[in-house]
């Protein structure tokens, strides 16, 4: 894995997290972007080199809904950026991770995603993301 892509943060009104954030960051979001498999809006932030995405979710399936409902607002996952997200699927495979969807979901940001289920990386949602050529 590369480096952290960006830490994902639930929250449940996006247009106050936006501003909350502006504060907190100094800057404003320079994305909002909606991904429609995922039943998310997201908005992204750049801190430095680092980027910070909130996500919204737009209906009560979506996995942001379950988890505000499990667990309130707060860090939904770290995405690391890959270079090649097929290989890296088949080594976690092998070091016994499970990865929660096989073939690469095109994501936020003009990415390939996948997502480790949390319960076998310590309770972290992780994301792979691989920028689209
Ligand atoms: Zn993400």
């Amino acid at each position: 894995m590369n480096k952290i892509e960006h830490i994902g943060i639930a929250v449940k009104n996006l247009e106050a997290s936006n501003k909350l954030f502006a504060q907190l960051l100094g800057v404003n979001h320079y994305k909002i972007e909606e991904v429609l498999s995922e039943g998310v809006t997201t908005s992204f932030f750049k801190a430095g080199p680092n980027k910070i995405e909130l996500l919204e979710a737009t209906n009560l399936d979506s996995p942001i809904a379950k988890f505000i409902q499990k667990k309130g607002e707060g860090i939904h996952h770290i995405a690391f950026a890959v270079t090649d997200i097929y290989s890296e699927i088949t080594r976690l495979k092998n070091e016994g991770f499970i990865v929660l969807n096989d073939t690469p979901k095109k994501g936020a940001d003009n990415k390939l995603v996948v997502f480790l289920h949390p319960k076998s990386s310590n309770g972290v949602l992780v994301e792979l993301c691989q920028d689209i050529e």
